[in-house]
């Protein structure tokens, strides 16, 4: 009894760690999947497996990629010249649901947040200012989030960004300051990005 106890827990400990899910909630999914069709419950670990195994960070923009470059990289009818800077993958993903954006993208992997010891060494910030350094880039979006981190985020990029002499714009206040862009519905995010501005600090 002990061992099949064991197991539970260790169980409950691993979903307990994902964002967003409580001691209770991590105990009612577990015995979820104790009582669930192996078949599902599997397709869930392996779903999990592949995501880690299949999918590493495109050498450009640092989306997702199951090759070295990532699908939008390599789509040549995407303008390589225009490229829309987010913090995180679920930013990324928003704004090609609203389909809106014909560009390529930057993903900074977080923003900054110096209490959470997230400073502008653990983001993508230094790749972007290189990449914009090779050339060929003539507009930079800043789509970061309109929250206090999201907007110091767009200054420091703005000012890392500046001697390359590119052109830097933030998305228009079209998105409710504090809010995510993540959540934002498509029409949102569509018009903040036809009404962005010129980047001022
Ligand atoms: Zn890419």
């Amino acid at each position: 009894m002990a061992e099949e106890k064991d197991l539970i827990n260790r169980l409950i400990v691993e979903l307990k760690r994902l964002p967003g899910v409580g001691p209770r909630s991590a105990e009612r999914l577990a015995f979820h999947v104790l009582v669930a069709p192996e078949a599902e419950a599997m397709a869930l670990a392996h779903a999990i497996r592949d995501v880690k195994k299949k999918l590493r960070p495109c050498r450009e923009c640092f989306n997702a990629a199951e090759k070295d470059l990532c699908a939008i990289c390599q789509d040549p009818r995407r303008d390589a010249g225009v490229v829309c800077v987010v913090e995180q993958l679920r930013d990324l993903v928003a704004i090609e649901r609203a389909a809106a954006f014909n560009g390529r993208y930057h993903v900074l992997l977080g923003a900054l947040s110096p209490l959470d010891g997230i400073t502008e060494e653990h983001l993508t910030l230094r790749a972007l200012v290189a990449r914009v350094a090779r050339g060929g880039i003539t507009e930079v979006i800043l789509a970061t989030n309109p929250t206090l981190e999201g907007d110091n985020t767009a200054l420091c990029a703005w000012e890392m960004l500046r001697e390359t002499g590119v052109k830097v714009t933030r998305l228009a206040r079209g998105l409710a300051s504090g809010g995510q862009l993540g959540y934002a519905s498509g029409t949102t995010v569509a018009e903040a990005l036809e009404d962005r501005r010129e980047f001022r600090a």
